[in-house]
C-alpha cells in the first residue's frame, strides 16, 4: 500500500534572478513496510525532495499524495494536521531539547493529544531501542548513538505511516551506523511503516528494499 506519493513533482527556487529548478519532474513513492533510500550528491535535490514528502513544503507543480488522497492544495493548517498524524522526522535540525528527560523528549509531539496515554507508548518505544535503563537521562548523558535512537523513538510516538530519516547515520561511527539501522529495520517491520531515508553514506544501501538515485533533480533508477 502506497502512503505517499510524489508524481510528476517540480520544485523551482527563486533565487534573486536566477530560477533554480530543484526537482525536474520527479516521481516517487513509499509503501508501508519498505525502506526507501534516496541517495545522491549534494545539490541534487534530496532535501528538496524530502521536504515535499514531509509536507513541509509543497511542489511548485505536481501532485503529492498521502494515503491516495491529494494533498497538493490543502491549507498549511490542513498540512500541519497530516504531519501531526502520519509522518515522523528524523532530521539532523530537529535536536532533543536538553532540559528533558529522554522519555519528555520521546513524548513531546503528542503533548498536543490528550485523549492517549503516551507515556506508555514512550516507554515502550524506548524500551524497544534499547534505552529501557536511560528513561530518565537527559541528552546530555547520552551517547551519539543513544540520542539518535531516542530521535527515532521520538519520530514513532504518534504511530506515523511513513518516517522520514535524513542522513540517519550521519554523526555516528561505522558500528553504531549499523545498529541504528538494524533498529530501524526491526521497527519497519513491527510498526508496518514506510521508511524514505536520504544519505550520501553507501551502507545505508545494505538495508534499502528500494533506492532511488537523484542526479540533478532527476531520478536515474
Ligand atoms: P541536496 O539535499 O541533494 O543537497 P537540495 O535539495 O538541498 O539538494 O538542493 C537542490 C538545489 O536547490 C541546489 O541547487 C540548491 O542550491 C537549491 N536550493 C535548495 N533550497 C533552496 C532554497 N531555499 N532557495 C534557493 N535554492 C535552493
Ligand atoms: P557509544 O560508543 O555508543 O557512542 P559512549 O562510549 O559515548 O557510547 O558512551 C558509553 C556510555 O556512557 C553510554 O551508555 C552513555 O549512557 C554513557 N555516557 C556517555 N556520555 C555521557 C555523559 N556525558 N554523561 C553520562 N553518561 C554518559
Amino acid at each position: 500500500m502506497t502512503v505517499v506519493e510524489l508524481e510528476d513533482a517540480v520544485k523551482r527556487y527563486q533565487s534573486g534572478r536566477e530560477t533554480i529548478e530543484a526537482l525536474k519532474g520527479v516521481d516517487f513513492r513509499a509503501e508501508r513496510g519498505e525502506m526507501v533510500t534516496v541517495i545522491g550528491p549534494s545539490g541534487s535535490g534530496k532535501s528538496t525532495m524530502l521536504n515535499l514528502v514531509g509536507l513541509l513544503d509543497t511542489p511548485t507543480e505536481g501532485t503529492v499524495r498521502v494515503d491516495g488522497r491529494d494533498v497538493t492544495d490543502f491549507t498549511e493548517d490542513e498540512l500541519t494536521e497530516e504531519r501531526r498524524s502520519g509522518i515522523g522526522f528524523v532530521f539532523q535540525a530537529f535536536h532533543l531539547l536538553p532540559m528533558l528527560t529522554a522519555t519528555e523528549n520521546v513524548e513531546l509531539p503528542s503533548m498536543w493529544d490528550t485523549t492517549r496515554d503516551r507515556r506508555e507508548r514512550a516507554v515502550d518505544l524506548l524500551q524497544r531501542v534499547g534505552l529501557g535503563d536511560r528513561l530518565d537521562h537527559t541528552p546530555n548523558q547520552l551517547s551519539g548513538g543513544q540520542q539518535q535512537r531516542v530521535a527515532i523513538a521520538r519520530a514513532l510516538i504518534n504511530e506515523p505511516k511513513v518516517l522520514l530519516a535524513d542522513e540517519p547515520t550521519g554523526n555516528l561511527d561505522q558500528d553504531t551506523g549499523r545498529t541504528i539501522l538494524d533498529e530501524l529495520t526491526r521497527l519497519k517491520e513491527e510498526e508496518r511503516i514506510a521508511i524514505v531515508a536520504v544519505t550520501h553514506d553507501e551502507q545505508l544501501l545494505d538495508y534499502a528494499d528500494r533506492v532511488v538515485r537523484l542526479v540533478d533533480g532527476v531520478i536515474q533508477e
